[in-house]
């Protein structure tokens, strides 16, 4: 990193910290609380690594397209006209609230779109607004861009590292010294429960991926998609988690597979093959991507380890299908002011990874499933499907 380049980044950081101060204090200010005193704001982390809990479980909600802007004062879009007269982004948070008091996930995922630029005149107030149940809630967060996310006041540079400045989000702007296309690329791992044999090994990985908003090649139009830089990172990335398998006794003895998981926002081309497949959920929208074929797939395939792909941006596409043995699922709109369609309810997906039961101890990942919830008044569970499970390798 060069002077001016290392001065940019101060310069940047500076900036974000000021604008959080700002928005933490309007934030507070709202909500009748005396302004925090004058000293400086240190970051809530959660407790980290991130682990299974001691029931073998580690669950993860899915939030895609939150579209979050000014709160109660921006409107829904595509609800029935009974649902209008009192619908705003509130509606969004609350949905928020009751998916993490039911389902009590380890981990939300945010998988872009998360703030919608274009009706926002504050983009930090935009984010606070828009992660704040899960800051609340005090459960460790991601989160990725969308292609709308930076369309207010923050480019994705600022947005990603404000982002990763947040309580509890254990996001982060991109690996350090990497040069690399895009922010927010960066992957997280998953320890074994406390307890086991596992506590000190990774035993799932969590690949972040940005890609994009629109093209910037010149010639080709239309959406944004992954880079060879950020999949050369990825394979390294991999290598890196699959290393510290087979340098582990443990579990070259015990032969684990350490699974991971891939979230990005705009889906791949390949997605439109599976119109022509079997899948579970619904495919109501057209793949909205560029055609421009950029290898993921053959990338996460020779990988090996990744079994799923979360995906966001076509908020009426909520199925799961799979192709070359990794499984594709869209999230489906979860936010009010995000398109959608009346009468059909807002939605989050669940990915809920179990452990492989020992004699003693809890061992590898034995099972990976999902379902989804809609936002009506029983928070119906649906489509549920398991993605992977160790026993039927
Ligand atoms: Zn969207």
């Amino acid at each position: 990193m060069g002077d001016s380049s290392t001065l940019r980044h101060l310069l940047l950081s500076l900036l974000v910290v000021l604008l959080s101060i700002s928005a933490v204090r309007s934030f507070f200010g709202r909500l009748m609380i005396p302004d925090p005193p004058d000293r400086p704001r240190i970051k809530r982390s959660p407790d980290l690594p991130l682990r299974f809990n001691h029931d073998g479980t580690f669950k993860i909600l899915q939030v895609a397209d939150m579209h979050y802007a000014r709160g109660i004062g921006t409107r829904c879009r595509d609800v029935t006209p009974s649902e209008f007269a009192h619908c705003s982004d509130l509606n969004t948070t609350r949905f928020l609230r009751r998916m993490i008091e039911s389902e009590k996930p380890d981990f939300i995922a945010f998988t872009g779109d998360n703030i919608f630029g274009s009706s926002s005149t504050d983009a930090a107030e935009s984010m606070f607004a828009a992660f704040g149940p899960a800051m609340e809630a005090r459960i460790p967060w991601a989160a990725i861009l969308g292609n709308h996310d930076q369309e207010s006041t923050m480019s994705r540079e600022e947005l990603m590292l404000f982002i990763s400045l947040m309580d509890y989000s254990v996001s982060q702007v991109n690996p350090p010294l990497t040069s690399i296309d895009g922010f927010g690329n960066y992957d997280l791992r998953v320890n074994g429960a406390f307890g086991s044999d596992l506590v000190n090994s990774s035993v799932l990985g969590l690949y972040f991926l940005d890609s994009g908003d629109r093209s910037t090649v010149e010639g080709v139009r239309g959406y944004g998609w992954i880079k060879e830089s950020q999949l050369a990172w990825l394979r390294g990335a991999s290598e890196a988690l699959q290393n510290v398998k087979l340098n582990n006794e443990w579990n070259t003895l015990h032969k684990c597979e350490v699974p991971a998981l891939t979230f990005f926002h705009i889906p791949i081309p390949e997605v439109r093959q599976l119109w022509f497949k079997e899948i579970v959920g619904q495919f109501q929208e057209a793949v909205a991507c560029t055609s421009f074929d950029s290898g993921v797939l053959h990338t996460l395939v020779s990988m090996g380890d990744v079994k799923a792909v979360l995906l966001g941006h076509d908020h009426l596409n909520d199925f799961c299908g799979e192709m070359d043995g990794i499984w594709f699922c869209y999230g489906g709109g979860f936010g009010y002011h995000a398109y959608g369609r009346a009468g059909w309810h807002r939605r989050a997906r669940v990915v809920n990874i179990e452990l492989k039961r020992g004699e003693k101890t809890w061992l590898g990942v034995q099972r990976i499933q999902t379902w989804k919830r809609l936002d009506d008044a029983n928070l119906t569970k649906f489509d549920e499907q398991v993605l992977w499970d160790v026993a039927a390798r």
